[in-house]
């Protein structure tokens, strides 16, 4: 028996159960990868299930606003995915799904990863879904020692992969290797005593698989220190609707990078006075880190700001609001409680 069978009959018995597995859907199985890029499993579980309940199909997912549905990602993190959803959702309700890696390609939000991904899982393409559980278990079974992040690596790597592909059950391969990867063939040190591959493993071999794959080193995430204002007019809050591409079409209160007497004179001037500093926090987003400093503004009258919109506390909550604001958020809910 060669590397697939073995793998694909311990799969058979040992493969994790997820409620986005085995659906033979392609909806669930786009959304389900979608979800999956940059969250574990376990977080991505709860998120699968409501999304699904409110947009049971893509007609659904299409006709909705994206301020709906980026409120049932809040929490999930990196919202471009589920605007590029949103986007993906009214091009498919035109021409249909893809049924190919190559045109799933076209989506938007869909890189080679995810589209080999669905191809597989859906319509059973031998397609790698090459994500980091495969690029580790691949490198150590072949002993690739070579850097992972260079393109001449990721194409050895790819082409293995492609190989492992059986004419049919391609889409169990795939989570057979990211099952591996996730409870047997750990980052680190391996679990190989449990792995039923230790006799083709090169790695296991050469007893270095734990220094495999080598990587380039991260560079840490940029620090900034940011100020937020929560300026209060009655029973309002003023939040704006983010234009910026990080966290884009979100709503924030008011931010300011340029110091708090900057901010202080700018509220000044449109009758917003200082009342106290609230309390600090700290958000760390892939590439970059807010240390956020929470004020108190009280404002005698509303204000126009680009973007801005004062909303009450029912309006509030019902606003997509990224976690980077959840301190802020609940200040402002105490706030505006006791308005
Ligand atoms: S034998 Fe060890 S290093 Fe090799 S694939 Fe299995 S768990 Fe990974």
């Amino acid at each position: 028996m060669d590397i697939t069978n073995h793998l694909l009959t311990w799969y058979d018995t040992q493969k994790r159960t997820f409620i986005f597995r085995d659906t033979g859907d392609v909806y669930r199985v786009w959304i389900s990868e979608i979800m999956l890029q940059q969250t574990g499993t376990g977080a991505v579980i709860p998120y699968f299930e409501r999304f699904l309940a409110r947009f049971p199909d893509v007609e659904t997912l299409a006709g909705a606003d994206e301020s709906e549905v980026l409120k049932l990602w809040e929490g999930l993190g990196y919202y471009s995915r589920a605007r590029n959803l949103h986007k993906a959702a009214g091009i498919i309700v035109k021409e249909g799904f893809p049924r190919s890696a190559h045109a799933w390609l076209k989506i938007p939000g869909v890189g080679r990863y995810t589209a080999n991904a669905i191809a597989s899982i859906a319509f059973d393409e031998p397609v790698p879904a090459m994500d980091g559980n495969l690029q580790r278990v691949i490198a150590r079974l072949y002993h690739i020692t070579a850097n992972a992040d260079t393109p001449d690596t990721v194409k050895q790597l790819y082409t293995l992969g492609e190989k492992l592909m059986p004419a049919t059950r391609a889409g169990d391969m795939n989570q057979a290797l990211m099952d591996l990867g996730a409870t047997v063939c750990l980052p680190g040190t391996p679990d190989c005593q449990r792995c039923p591959l230790t006799s083709f493993c090169l790695s296991f071999e050469e007893d270095d698989a734990d220094a495999l794959p080598r990587r380039d080193k991260k560079k840490p995430p940029k620090e900034a220190g940011l100020h937020v204002a929560l300026v209060f007019s009655r029973d309002r809050v003023l939040m704006t609707k983010r234009h910026e591409a990080l966290l884009k079409n979100m709503y924030v209160f008011l931010l300011s990078d340029s110091g708090f007497p900057a901010l202080r004179e700018q509220l000044a001037a449109r009758g917003a006075q200082h009342v106290s500093e609230l309390k600090k926090a700290r958000h760390v987003f892939t590439h970059r880190v807010w240390n956020m400093t929470i004020h108190h503004f009280v404002a005698a009258e509303e204000f126009s700001v680009p973007h801005g919109t004062w909303v009450t506390m029912e309006e509030m909550l019902s606003l997509p609001i990224p976690t980077a604001m959840r301190a802020a958020k609940g200040c402002a809910a105490n706030i505006l409680q006791n308005s």
